[in-house]
């Protein structure tokens, strides 16, 4: 089965060649039927407001709730916002399904974009460096316990894991390492 990248606006075609890269189908969804021939979800960066607006006309927020249950999703920027249980700056709707609280646009018009490197410390894995390109990031102010934090940028989490489901602030497609997407294809492949 593909993964699948939410193509409803935002940066999904250098995911699709990531994961091409790494050997591994994807299939763009816009519809419910598209996403139930999906293994897992990557909702990509964007603007988390017009996701939420098109995500509705799409009739797309009950098919990916019930997919949350059971399978994995990777949400980008925009897509953790889209994930986070609690919103704010300003506060917005959300899925909610991963216990944490972000801050929209949380670095400041100055530093609104930047890179920076920082260690990934993937489960099971040597940590190892990891580029991340911030795009008008929010910022992980408030997680739950049972929310992993897989890599730190100025004592923030900006990569983090919840069950099966994978958050990071940074854009991971527009770096060269693939540690990432191998490793959501990880997830999409495990048992249970
Ligand atoms: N600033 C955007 C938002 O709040 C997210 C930016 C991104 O996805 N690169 O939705």
């Amino acid at each position: 089965m593909p993964i699948g990248i939410l193509a409803l606006q935002g940066a999904v075609e250098l995911h699709h060649h990531k994961l091409r890269t790494i050997g591994v189908e994807t299939v763009s969804v816009r519809t419910a039927e598209e996403l139930r021939t999906c293994q897992g979800l990557i909702i990509p960066g964007g603007e988390s407001t017009t996701f939420l607006k098109l995500i509705h006309e799409n009739n797309l927020r009950e098919p990916i709730l019930a997919f949350t249950k059971r399978q994995p999703v990777w949400g980008v920027c925009a897509g953790s916002i889209l994930m986070a249980k609690k919103v704010e700056n300003p506060s917005q709707e959300s899925f909610g399904f991963v216990p944490i609280r972000v801050r929209r646009n949380a670095y400041g018009r100055q530093n609104e974009s930047f890179i920076a490197v920082f260690a990934l410390n993937l489960p099971g894995r040597p940590s190892l460096p990891q580029e991340g390109v911030f795009i008008r990031a929010p910022q992980v102010v408030e997680w739950e316990d049972e929310v992993a934090v897989l890599a730190k940028h100025e004592d923030k989490p900006v990569a983090l894991q919840y069950r099966q489901h994978l958050i990071t602030t940074f854009h991971p497609e527009l770096s060269e390492s693939l540690a990432l997407h191998k490793y959501f294809f990880s997830l999409c492949t495990a048992d249970g």
